[in-house]
């Protein structure tokens, strides 16, 4: 553990000076949706406040499947979800649970540091797999190196570019993944936040996929620390083992909460609507100072240009910072998000506009 360190976006976040704008943390600033916030109360009144199973409350692991297979097109049951502490969790026993000492991992990348930080506790050989100009997968590459691999860690919509998957490559990976005997570990987490099309689930074309979700970005709910992981019912023992020895179950109430963030789920629309605005003004905003003008985001809520030719994105990160908005450099995702910045449109259109011309000043 003296090697792992704190993740380059906490370390960033965290050189904000007081009254900053903060393009930097990836959660929304959306308050929780009221029918959220009053399941959870209702909750805590009632006394719901006991140990649930360590795989989650029946009822809550029922409704994410039923979620899942509206969204997913698949066949989920209960039997295939464990509840967790937040998707962070879920990645941990995931992973956890399928990947051995010296077993090879392929991670697309840029990619959201965690999942290489737990790989290197578990002892894990991490491959990094570059991503297309567009932030794609490259299938020929894929193919090349899933072979002899254990697992690869998918995120689409993807933190940091906002980049979806398409039908053609969630079929052609589940092929791929397939042929090379390699598992599918996706992280779905952004699902829900799209802006013109959905991703496609590779979970959609094989029963073997491992998804990972929750409510933290889907229900602007990151405290309640509810998140799922839905798998083949062989793992799911294993997973539920896991949760015993790793932290019993997830807090009841928030399971309560949970149960409404997914049945109740109209407050999404607004979201993605607030969100979509949030990104135009961005993004838009970019095109017209000639540099950097980056991959319009079509899920999640990053923007992510490319700005090398000002030179260090480390450099411009902290002058950024300096200047009252607070960013994180591209190399806190991997070797190829280096002369990148990741910027979240989960801030008030308003503070956007500030922000921008910040921004503006010291870039252009
Ligand atoms: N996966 C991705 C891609 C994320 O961006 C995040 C949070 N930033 C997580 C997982 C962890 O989320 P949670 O709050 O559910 O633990």
């Amino acid at each position: 553990m003296n090697e792992i360190k704190k993740s380059l976006i906490r370390q960033f976040a965290e050189k904000a000076k007081p009254g900053s704008i903060n393009l930097g943390l990836g959660q929304l600033e959306f308050p929780l949706p009221e029918e959220v916030k009053a399941a959870g109360i209702k909750a805590f009144q009632e006394g719901f406040t006991k140990y649930s199973p360590n795989a989650g409350f029946l009822e809550l692991r029922q409704a994410i499947a039923e979620d899942a297979n509206v969204s997913r097109k698949t066949n989920y049951t209960s039997e295939n979800i464990v509840v967790n502490a937040g998707v962070e969790q879920a990645l941990f026993a995931t992973l956890f649970c399928t990947i051995n000492s010296g077993d090879k991992v392929v991670i697309p990348e840029p990619a959201y540091p965690a999942y290489a930080a737990i790989l290197a506790m578990l002892g894990a050989k991490v491959v990094n797999l570059p991503l297309t100009e567009t932030f794609e997968l490259d299938l020929q590459k894929t193919e090349e190196a899933t072979k002899g691999a254990k697992a690869i860690i998918l995120n689409f919509p993807t933190n940091p570019t906002g980049q979806i998957m398409s039908k053609k490559h969630a079929e052609e990976l589940t092929k791929i993944a397939e042929k090379n005997k390699c598992l599918i570990i996706t992280d779905e987490i952004y699902f829900n936040l799209y802006y013109e099309e959905m991703s496609v689930s590779p979970a959609t074309f094989s029963q073997n996929a491992i998804i990972l979700d929750g409510i933290s970005k889907r229900a602007s709910a990151t405290g309640l620390r509810i998140g799922w992981t839905i798998a083949p019912k062989e793992l799911v023992p294993s997973l539920e083992a896991a949760n015993q020895y790793m932290l019993t179950c997830a807090t009841s109430v928030s399971q309560k909460a949970a149960l409404a963030a997914v049945t109740k789920n109209d407050f999404e629309a607004g979201f993605r609507k607030e969100l979509k605005k949030q990104r135009d003004a961005m993004y838009d905003e970019f095109q017209k100072w000639g540099v950097g003008k980056g991959i319009k985001p079509k899920g999640a809520f990053y923007f992510f240009p490319d700005l090398s030719e000002l030179g260090s994105s480390l450099e411009l990160a902290e002058k950024i910072i300096a200047n009252g908005v607070t960013v994180i450099p591209g190399d806190a995702f991997g070797p190829s998000g280096k002369g990148h910045i990741r910027l979240s449109f989960a801030a008030p259109e308003k503070k956007i506009g500030e922000a921008m011309k910040i921004i503006r000043e010291v870039i252009v």
